[in-house]
């Protein structure tokens, strides 16, 4: 498996500081059916971990199947060689929200380097089968959720690895 530096403890305090947050303080599941969980599941997809954050699952745990993708056959930065862990929930939307990747705990969201090479965060858009009913609408976020995104980000970028998924999406951007 691809190995990064990002070490199991901050993926841990990570995880612990996203509990804290969410995006809207209410269940946006209930205005679209969760539908970033179960439509995923119905076209297939699964949700990408990041460089070593597979190593705080438990590969018996009961709510997801795990797959692995080589870097060489998807779209990957070019530093990325190996094998990435992808997971798939078994009955989306129910999961121990205290194990949602974090693919999952920073959507609607994505972050984003600028050609100044500026973190940001941008609305999330990933060529999805579906709408997310916040970003359509540009819901206003809270505050907290953002910050504390930004923050997650701004230490997952330490890693060279995870600097250069970020910045090989960002580029993408640019030529919008
Ligand atoms: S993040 Fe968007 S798509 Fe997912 S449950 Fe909330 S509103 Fe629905
Ligand atoms: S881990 Fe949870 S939040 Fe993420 S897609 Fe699966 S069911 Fe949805």
């Amino acid at each position: 498996m691809i190995k990064g530096k990002t070490r199991n403890r901050t993926y841990r305090a990570i995880y612990r500081l996203l509990d804290r947050v969410s995006p809207v303080p209410f269940d946006c599941g209930m205005i679209c059916g969760s539908v970033c969980c179960t439509a995923a599941a119905d076209e297939d997809m699964g949700i990408y971990l990041l460089p070593g954050e597979e190593k705080i699952h438990d590969k018996n745990a009961d709510w997801l199947t795990w797959h692995t993708q080589s870097t060489e056959e998807y779209d990957f930065p070019e530093s990325w060689h190996g094998k990435v862990s992808w997971i798939r929930c078994i009955d989306p939307p129910h999961c121990p929200r205290s194990m949602r990747p974090i693919q999952c705990r920073t959507f609607p969201l994505a972050p984003h380097i600028t050609e100044e090479g500026e973190l940001t965060l941008v609305w999330n858009d990933s060529d999805l089968p579906y709408c997310c009913p916040m970003i359509e609408d540009e819901t206003e976020l809270d505050p907290r959720f953002i910050q504390a995104t930004l923050t997650v980000w701004k230490h997952l970028i330490r890693d060279p690895l995870i600097y250069d998924l970020v910045r090989m999406d960002s580029e993408e951007r640019y030529e919008d």
